[in-house]
């Protein structure tokens, strides 16, 4: 009818997304597995390469590679430029103040561990409270296990409801003068679930307390502006944003980092050392002992580059779309439930199916070469909390397509078929 075909003619603010010509910049995309076309649906776990982050390791080793910093020769100056640009761009994606805010780990983990076993050992003592939530992964809970067993703080737990969302009335209750930091994750891993991380951090800073927010499922999915979001630290994994493993980054306030001691002691961290006494670089260079990730932070880099080219809002709107059209039709597989229905969700769907378990499921569609994780995903309190021990986790990228869908939907109905 004229009706139902007006919105169609109506100018489309947004060009529909070219996923096809995406996909070409994925060389594995072109894998076959048992097979049948590679389908990654493992993006949560961790993301592909464009070809350009992979070349440009690979001109790294070949044109620049040298110990940074240290060194008078030109490819000591190749490889410090580079790996500086690269700081300089993820100081920029983030939002960042300045490079001086940029710490380079080896990603979220090392990023949680560092805040814990610097800025928390000293500020940290018997009696304080540490806040974090329900759906935190293990990188943001056990670290703050560590240190509560070392200092005598206590850890406070923001509870979930059962769609997943964060009761942020409890989060209230539980905030007094003893609390001295609240940790959470922006995107739960295993059930997708946005955080309202504005607000977490505006009514931490309220009650006095330091806030860190672990970037890992977020930065990957959707623009972050480090300043607007307000929190001390903030912390991610390259490897999740389409850049290397073993790089990622510590984002720190200034103001916070001038006062922070040093974790790890050794080369490129230090100012000047006698045998009696040592003294350190400001920050960042003071968290970063020995040497680092040069190549893979250079890629991290590239990586920034490319998604910024295709826009982080782009890959939002996409991914969004990818989410709406797979969740009911994953719902309406014979058997199928549903793990984590928050209303605002970053592309992860999280489900068990009634009579097979999460990982046979996994085993089914990889024989058909559709990768996704089956198990805890390293989350297992929230999961828990759901009365689970395991799901089966599908999680969509910008170079997902619907037909990819279509296809894993097709397998679940035959598994639910076969399924008592
Ligand atoms: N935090 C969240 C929410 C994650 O999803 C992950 C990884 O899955 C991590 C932290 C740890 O990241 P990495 O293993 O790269 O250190």
């Amino acid at each position: 009818s004229p009706g139902s075909a007006a919105p169609s003619q109506l100018p489309d603010a947004h060009p529909p997304f070219d996923v096809y010509t995406v996909r070409k910049d994925f060389p594995i995309l072109r894998e076959q597995v048992n097979g049948h076309p590679l389908v990654w649906f493992d993006n949560a776990a961790t993301t592909q390469k464009p070809r350009s982050v992979i070349e440009r390791i690979a001109h790294f080793y070949e044109h620049e590679n040298s110990n940074i910093h240290r060194a008078a020769h030109e490819l000591a100056a190749r490889s410090t430029d580079a790996y500086e640009q690269a700081r300089a761009i993820v100081a920029r994606f983030i939002g960042a103040s300045s490079t001086e805010e940029i710490i380079f780990v080896r990603g979220a983990t090392e990023g949680i561990n560092l805040i814990a076993q610097t800025w928390g050992r000293k500020n940290i003592h018997a009696g304080d409270e540490i806040i974090i939530s329900h759906l935190e992964h293990h990188a943001n809970i056990v670290p703050w296990q560590l240190l509560a067993a070392e200092t005598g703080a206590q850890l406070k737990v923001i509870p979930v409801d059962d769609t997943g969302e964060l009761m942020l009335g409890e989060y209230t209750r539980l905030l007094s003068d003893r609390t001295k930091l609240v940790s959470v994750a922006h995107v739960s891993n295993a059930l997708g679930t946005i955080t309202p991380v504005r607000e977490i951090v505006a009514e931490a800073q309220r009650a006095g307390a330091v806030t860190i927010v672990d970037g890992a499922q977020s930065v990957p999915h959707t623009s972050i502006d480090v300043r607007s979001i307000g929190a001390d630290f903030f912390v991610f994994s390259g490897h999740k944003l389409f850049g290397p493993t073993g790089i990622g980054v510590v984002y720190g306030k200034s103001e916070i980092l001038q006062d922070v001691p040093p974790w790890q002691g050794g080369g490129n961290m230090i100012s000047d050392v006698t045998l009696e006494r040592s003294l350190f670089q400001p920050p960042p260079g003071r968290f970063e002992a020995g040497t680092g990730n040069i190549a893979d932070a250079v890629g991290l880099g590239t990586a920034i580059e490319y998604v910024e080219r295709i826009g982080m809002d782009a890959i939002a709107r996409y991914e969004h779309e990818l989410l709406e059209y797979a969740t009911p039709r994953v719902a309406a597989v014979r058997g199928v439930r549903l793990v984590g229905t928050a209303a605002d969700k970053a592309s992860v769907l999280s489900f068990v199916m009634a009579g097979c378990e999460p990982i046979d499921i996994g085993k089914a569609l990889n024989e058909k070469g559709i990768a996704v994780r089956a198990g805890h995903h390293c989350a297992q309190p929230i999961l828990r909390r759901l009365g689970l021990e395991a799901t089966v986790r599908p999680s969509f990228a910008f170079y997902n397509t619907f037909d990819e869908i279509d296809r894993m939907v097709a397998i679940l109905e035959q598994i639910a078929v076969r399924s008592p």
